[in-house]
């Protein structure tokens, strides 16, 4: 028993970002624990999804071609099975709407303690695992104890593995039974539309600080002239200005995006959650102690109404 598996995860052929993420945590962890970082990824074009994976730092990439999209059962059945092969010291799984659906009953069924949306560990004399409590106002550490353990992690948390790799890659026969409860039917965006924040590069966000509906126009130029994709803090879309797959935050989507230029938001706990792995936080606000100007990388203390137009202007 050494070592870390880690399960990547892709939706309608693509992977996801803490698929990238769950290599540096990975790495991190068996550096720690001793012995190798086994990347499993199930289900979909399995080559080529290990191909993407094979970065830096993970030893053996396990791929098991069943199905096409997640699946609780086969997911689960296959996180099993090959966790009872490789006998990690730590099974690691995204803290996502996926992982948080298999991650519970595999930790159930294996008999291991399970540590959901981890944001840092440390493997010493056991697992200790840091979490936050109360809107991310407190953080936490539990030592999980057991012999084995099981993490799901926080997406955004760690960068995201880079760097071709020399994984060796092998075929997994996992003997899962593929007549399951349940199948992925298709998709349907919440809210309409079928735009993806997290997956953005470039984010306009705006907040509270832009007032009212009407003024969305000035905003949407901006978007245009700059090619980014809109978004926004919780207000804007409790007020139906704009649809629930543009909340960024806690209660809505974690984003990372290269840039992420933050109009009239204030920076409450809540929204820092879902945009602080950005890149490079660009903050236009009128006050200036608002909290967003302690996490931004540039800020400009003004009105909106003034400087968005000029930047409109310059972008143009
Ligand atoms: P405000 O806090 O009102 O800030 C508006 C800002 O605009 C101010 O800083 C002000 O100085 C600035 N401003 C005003 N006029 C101008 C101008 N003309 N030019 C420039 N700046 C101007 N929030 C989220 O965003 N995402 C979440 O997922 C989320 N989840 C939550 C979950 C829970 C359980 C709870 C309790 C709250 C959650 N919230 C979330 C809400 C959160 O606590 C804040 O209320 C919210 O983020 C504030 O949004 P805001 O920054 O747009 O508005």
């Amino acid at each position: 028993m050494s070592g870390v598996l880690a399960v990547a995860e892709h939706r309608r052929g693509e992977l996801r970002d803490v698929s990238f993420e769950l290599i540096t945590a990975g790495r991190q962890l068996a550096d720690q624990t001793g012995g190798d970082l086994h990347l499993a990824v199930v289900g979909g074009d399995t080559e080529s999804f290990a191909d993407s994976l094979n970065r830096e730092g993970v030893d053996v990439i396990h791929t098991v071609p069943e199905g096409e999209e997640f699946n609780h059962d086969v997911y689960a059945q296959a996180v099993e099975a090959l966790h009872a092969e490789v006998d990690p010291q730590v099974l690691l799984m995204p803290n996502s709407v996926n992982g948080l659906d298999y991650a519970p009953a595999v930790a159930n069924s294996l008999d291991l303690p399970l540590a959901t949306d981890a944001v840092d560990f440390e493997y010493g004399d056991g697992l200790t695992v840091t979490r936050e409590m109360y809107g991310s106002k407190v953080e936490t550490t539990v030592d999980v104890g057991g012999d084995r353990q099981a993490v799901t992690i926080r997406s955004a948390e760690w960068p995201a593995a880079e760097g071709v790799g020399d994984a060796e890659i092998s075929e997994f026969e996992a003997d899962v039974d593929t007549d399951t409860g349940s199948r992925v039917t298709g998709f349907e965006e919440v809210g309409g539309g079928d735009v993806d924040i997290s997956e953005a590069d470039f984010i306009v966000s705006i907040g509270r600080g832009i007032e009212e509906e009407d003024n969305l126009p000035l905003i949407e130029d901006l978007v245009e002239a700059t090619g980014a994709t809109l978004a926004s803090s919780r207000p804007i879309v409790d007020n139906g200005w704009l649809p629930k797959n543009r909340q960024v935050g806690q209660s809505g989507k974690v984003v990372t995006p290269t840039v992420y230029l933050a109009i009239g938001i204030s920076g409450a706990v809540q929204h820092v959650a879902g945009m602080k792995g950005s890149d490079t936080i660009i903050a236009i606000n009128t006050d200036p102690n608002a909290p967003i100007f302690d996490i931004a990388d540039y800020g400009i203390v003004g009105d909106l109404f003034e400087v968005v137009p000029e930047l409109i202007e310059e972008f143009e």
